[in-house]
């Protein structure tokens, strides 16, 4: 057999370079993980071959024990990882190895800012993959061959990592792909079977493959055997973890296993480990993370649920054994039931996977109480990092709308801090004797949501206000309406309503003025124009002179403006004025006989409201311009 030794010298894709040298740089003290990386990419690659050898079984090539080597070469200074997986063809080299195409690197490049202290914390969150070869090597190369072609389509890879690497046609009778990493000097340590031992022992121990070393023979056994081929022996388990029973397995099995899946360097938060026996069959390994990824919140972001059929690995980001809201979640379903060539399409109209998803949902919010009431601080930092995605939940699971709202923390009035932690059981308990509504406001942050005029009378009547300011909370509270029978009301929203809460006499009052200052409310109104639906007197205000409000149905006005910043059109509701008769601008603005400075205070009086609750002005200028009007002439007087 001729091979036609077609070699070439490519260029890095532009970011490769950058990654490298980051990647070296950052992880120097974590040195190690290059081999979980690597076996890592080994036993992807062993999975992607148990996977299409299910439709075209020639691609064992009639040998199915697939399993990884790693053997160092002391005189050499060479260490070797090698599978028999799937293999890589010259195409898939160039773009894959070559160009960063790869999901953990590339997102780590997408995310890069460029400040390198802030780089190396982020580094954590993602595989860093097959660059991770030269913290410790100078030199790599990898040699390839693709599962079920002929042993002249061998490939050749090799790059010292500065900018270039080449390309070589090569034969290679065994399938799949050995890397060997050159070591630097200084790197040698990674030569002791020890050492190798140790850290396989430590990150791959529970991988479902079998890692193998070279069998050390000592005196005249080594003597003896000097000529013939190799021993190897198994230094992993080599078992799927999550198939061996709970009782055998301690908390640092699991935390390693997670490191594993998740490619993280700090332990889980907490985690499931369930079988379900059955009509429907299956094991689940779920792990909370202490940390939210990066990308928690773009559209692109991959679930961190993968799929395995009997113990064979089916697909990555199995979006459908989650809902979207628990996309953080990490971890493994091994399912006895579903088909091996089971495809995403199938798995979008599946009753098996209706029903895993249902039970991992449950398993997770079972997880997340059991966390809240036995260790509340550390449920506290997993609100601050998960928050805002579990806030998405009631929209999209209504099943369990008033579990989540449970979990949910908030800032409320009741304290100073506006760190989330308070309870909706806690408000609850606090409610006033009869009050019915769980009251609550809505602003840009938690500061402007405390000191809005809309909360004055709340905070008279000792009534607790939640503080809603994350973007999510207009969402949420559009589709989270009652907590164990008790309604949400906004405080800024509608005529205030404050049921038994609110004395006779003030009701009277209010009806009184209204009669007696109508020719006032008239007058703004006329000034005020198209820019208000009404003018009315006030029962939220007590200090301010007066606040905005929109229609019980209307959208409220932080959401109007979060919708404005992001460039959506939104629904153009007028707001009601509503005026603090008992204020003392109001009651010098009704003596106020000159039309044209009438109208300027009015128009001021507007911009206030908007001003104190966070918005913006349609007209900053005229607003300045009338105010310095109105001082100059207070200075004159
Ligand atoms: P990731 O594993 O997150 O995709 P890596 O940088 O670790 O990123 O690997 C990049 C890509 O290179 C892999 O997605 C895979 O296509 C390919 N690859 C790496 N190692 C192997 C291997 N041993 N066998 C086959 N393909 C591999
Ligand atoms: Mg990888």
């Amino acid at each position: 057999m001729t091979v036609e030794a077609h070699k070439e010298t490519l260029e890095f894709k532009a970011e490769v370079s950058q990654v490298l040298d980051l990647v070296i740089r950052s992880l120097y003290s974590n040195k190690e993980i290059f081999l979980r990386e690597l076996i890592s990419n080994a036993s992807d690659a062993a999975e992607k071959l148990r996977f299409e050898a299910l439709s075209d079984g020639g691609l064992y090539e009639g040998d199915a024990e697939l399993r990884i080597r790693v053997e160092a070469d002391k005189d050499a200074g060479t260490l070797t990882i090698s599978d028999n997986g799937i293999g890589l063809g010259r195409q898939e080299m160039m773009d894959t190895i070559g160009s960063i195409a790869s999901s953990g690197t590339r997102r780590f490049v997408e995310a890069l800012s460029g400040e390198q202290a802030k780089d190396s914390t982020l580094i954590g969150q993602f595989g860093v993959g097959f660059y991770s070869a030269y913290i410790v090597a100078d030199k790599v190369t990898l040699r390839s061959r693709r599962a079920g072609v002929g042993a002249e389509h061998g490939v050749c890879w090799e790059s010292d990592g500065r900018g270039s690497y080449t390309l070589e046609t090569v034969e290679k009778t065994t399938r799949g792909t050995d890397v060997i990493l050159h070591l630097k000097d200084d790197e040698k340590e990674f030569l002791d079977s020890w050492r190798l031992r140790s850290i396989i022992g430590k990150f791959s121990d529970h991988i479902a493959l079998p890692v193998e070393m070279r069998k050390e023979l000592y005196g005249e056994e080594a003597e003896a055997k000097k000529d013939e081929p190799p021993e190897y022996e198994q230094v992993n388990r080599g078992t799927a973890l999550w198939m061996r029973p709970k009782s055998e397995l301690t908390e640092t099995d699991y935390h390693d296993f997670y490191k594993h899946v998740s490619h993280d360097f700090a332990p889980p938060l907490a985690y499931a480990h369930n079988r379900v026996e059955g009509t429907n069959e299956y094991t689940t390994l779920l792990y909370v993370p202490k940390k939210a990824p990066w990308d928690l919140f773009d559209r692109e972001q991959k679930h961190g649920v993968k799929l395995y059929v009997k113990r064979v690995f089916i697909m990555d980001e199995a979006d459908k054994l989650m809902p979207h809201y628990l996309r953080f979640v990490k971890g493994v379903v091994d399912s006895d039931d579903l088909p091996l060539n089971v495809s995403r399409e199938l798995l979008q109209h599946n009753r098996k996977i209706d029903t895993i998803r249902q039970a991992n949902t449950k398993r997770v919010l079972g997880v997340l109480e059991t966390l809240a009431t036995e260790d509340a601080e550390n449920y506290g930092a997993f609100w601050d990092e998960f928050g805002r995605v579990i806030k998405e939940g009631p929209a999209e699971d209504f099943a369990n709308k008033e579990r989540l709202a449970g979990l949910m923390r908030f800032a409320t009035t009741h304290s100073e801090s506006n760190i989330q932690r308070e309870t909706l059981d806690g408000y609850l308990e606090r409610m006033q004797e009869g009050q019915e509504k769980i009251y609550y406001i809505t602003a840009d942050t938690a500061v402007a949501a405390r000191h809005s005029p809309h909360l004055e009378v709340f905070r008279k009547k000792g009534i607790e206000v939640l503080l809603l300011s994350d973007r999510v909370d207009e969402w949420l509270m559009s589709h989270l309406t009652e907590y164990k029978g008790k309604q949400f009301q906004s405080v800024a929203k509608g005529d205030l309503d404050l049921g038994e809460l609110a004395a006779a006499e003030e009701q009277e009052a209010k009806d009184k003025a209204a009669a007696e200052h109508g020719a006032l409310l008239e007058r703004l109104k006329t000034a005020l124009g198209e820019r208000v639906e009404a003018v009315r007197p006030s029962t939220r205000l007590v200090e301010s002179p007066a606040c905005l409000v929109v229609g019980e149905y209307d959208m409220s006005a932080n959401l109007a403006r979060v919708l404005k910043a992001v460039g959506q059109n939104t629904p153009e509701n007028k707001p009601t004025l509503e005026v603090n008769l008992e204020h003392p601008l109001l009651k010098r603005l009704e003596l106020e006989n000159d039309a044209e400075r009438f109208n300027d205070l009015g128009l001021i009086l507007f911009d206030q409201a908007q001003l104190a609750e966070g918005g913006q002005l349609d007209d900053p200028a005229g607003f300045v311009g009338r105010l310095n009007a109105l001082m100059l002439k207070m200075m004159a007087d």
